[in-house]
């Protein structure tokens, strides 16, 4: 079945129409090097840096790997203040949540640092059928408030392109009565394997937000050892131009990302930095709307997670992110459940944008309302943060930062180069700012509980004491919006 499969998904042509004069665009050399020749930047170089990031530009490789060698305590508390103002720049005080929804765990692959891996015979099996998705999506929507969803798929004929499409619109039709009005998913971001291009066409068909693939590791010999030489994911460049394929299927909203312990981390985020720069210069300008930047977790019979040569410790992650905000300025970026509490916090003030929130990765998980526990037979990885959306958002709160559920970007056409130049002048925040108050009403009024609801209402007083109208129609506009949304009308967006 694997080999079947596998020809009927990976078509040579749709990689090699990528490649100039027969390289891709990651040399590992010329990383290597990059990496060697700005070991010791000084002061004024990074300032400098600094400056460029501020201006909202895309660092160069060189630049980058100075950042990455900064050792300096002072130099390493401006980068950080640096990456924060270059968030509030071009986000503000936003952060969107999602929750990850695990649609299948069957998988012909056999990635070492993955429980769904299909050697681990402790796995236990099943994809959900239309019913559970309906049931998961109303336990999503309806209990916890969500209003974007990550699907997620493991690679198999069980979850093909008509599943993955059918299940998404399944999703997209559930909406569940609440205290103030009703919610539904408004949202549905996807990862799955790298598509042929005919597949990736009936993605937009059935309304997706961004389309997400890791490469995992940009390193070919560790890309090598992880994924084996005979499965699906083994081919290294069918997953590297997994978003070339997306652009050209008409989806402009990518994600791409790296899963660090794999290899040496400031390699990886060098590889992030190469692939971002290429899907701009190949695009319009257009870079990944999203960078992911997982850390390996212990999953069952998964022998990679085991391997300590590449782990990377807190203080490296803190700086990894800080330098990935600074090199791609413009770019969203995810933070997941993966990571403790106190790390995640942390990656807020360095210019993480999004977060999931009451996330279970079991299979069935949300509608069998398991709470905090994990099930190592059950889930890919096992999970550092277990807050409820309730939780996060009170936390976020405290810390002045406003949960947005805003999902009006993608529904009216603020996507690929709209969205990069709204990013890129900063003039993004300025729209989202004004639907983050919205659907922050929403929600308090929908889902929040006792102490969050109080702060909330504080943090939701002093937003709408700082709002900036771009003229006196949007005022009237929003006032408008406000007070119908307070009274239990709901989805309204500008
Ligand atoms: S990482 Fe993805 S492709 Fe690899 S075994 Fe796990 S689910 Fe399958």
């Amino acid at each position: 079945m694997t080999s079947t499969f596998k020809s009927d998904i990976i078509r040579p042509d749709e990689i090699e129409r990528y490649l100039e004069d027969g390289a891709d665009f990651i040399d590992e050399d010329l990383i290597h090097r990059t990496l060697a020749e700005n070991r010791r930047p000084d002061r004024a170089r990074v300032h400098d840096i600094l400056a460029k990031s501020k201006n909202i530009e895309t660092l160069t490789p060189a630049e980058t790997a100075a950042l990455l060698h900064v050792d300096d305590l002072d130099l390493l508390e401006e980068m950080r203040a640096a990456a924060l103002e270059v968030k509030l720049k071009v986000y503000d005080n936003r952060i969107v949540t999602f929750a990850p929804l695990y649609m299948s765990n069957h998988c012909v692959n056999n990635c070492a640092y993955c429980g769904f891996r299909s050697e681990n015979t402790g796995m236990e099996r099943r994809k959900l059928s239309m019913e559970e998705v309906a049931a998961e999506t109303r336990a999503l929507t309806g209990t916890h408030g969500h209003k974007r969803l990550i699907v997620v798929y493991g690679e198999h004929p069980e979850s093909d392109i008509d599943y993955i499409t059918e299940s998404i619109d399944t999703v997209y039709r559930q909406s569940v009565e609440t205290r103030g009005g009703h919610s539904c998913i408004r949202r549905v971001n996807v990862n799955a394997a790298p598509m042929p291009i005919d597949h990736l066409r009936r993605l937009p068909e059935v309304g997706i937000g961004t389309f997400q693939v890791f490469q995992e590791t940009y390193h070919r010999e560790t890309y090598r050892r992880v994924h084996g030489s005979h499965h699906l994911k083994s081919d290294y460049r069918w997953r590297l131009y997994a978003m070339h394929r997306a652009m050209e299927a008409g989806i402009d909203d990518v994600g791409i990302g790296a899963l660090f312990g794999l290899y040496d981390w400031r390699f990886e985020v060098m590889g992030l930095l190469h692939h971002a720069r290429e899907l701009e210069r190949r695009f319009d300008g257009i870079g990944p709307h999203t960078i992911s930047f997982p850390r390996l977790e212990p999953a069952q019979n998964a022998p990679a997670t085991t391997d300590t040569r590449y782990r990377v410790g807190d203080a490296d992650f803190l700086k990894l992110v800080t330098v990935l905000r600074l090199a791609v300025p413009y770019t969203g970026m995810i933070c997941t459940a993966r990571e403790p509490a106190a790390i995640r916090d942390e990656t807020v003030h360095r210019g993480v944008t999004q977060m999931d929130a009451s996330t279970r990765i079991g299979i069935g998980a949300y509608s069998a309302d398991e709470k905090d526990g994990q099930h190592e037979e059950r889930q890919q990885f096992m999970l550092g943060d277990t807050r409820s959306l309730d939780e996060l958002i009170r936390d976020m709160a405290r810390q002045g930062f406003i949960t947005s559920f805003c999902t009006a970007g993608y529904r009216i056409g603020r996507t690929g180069e709209r969205i990069m130049h709204l990013l890129r002048s900063c003039k993004e925040g300025h729209f989202c700012k004004l639907n983050a108050v919205l659907t922050f009403r929403e929600w308090l009024d929908d889902f929040g509980t006792g102490e969050t609801r109080r702060i909330g209402e504080e943090l939701i007083r002093s937003e709408l004491g700082s709002l900036a109208f771009n003229g006196k129609a949007q005022r009237r506009q929003f006032d408008d919006y406000y007070r119908r949304t307070s009274a239990g009308e709901r989805d309204l967006y500008i």
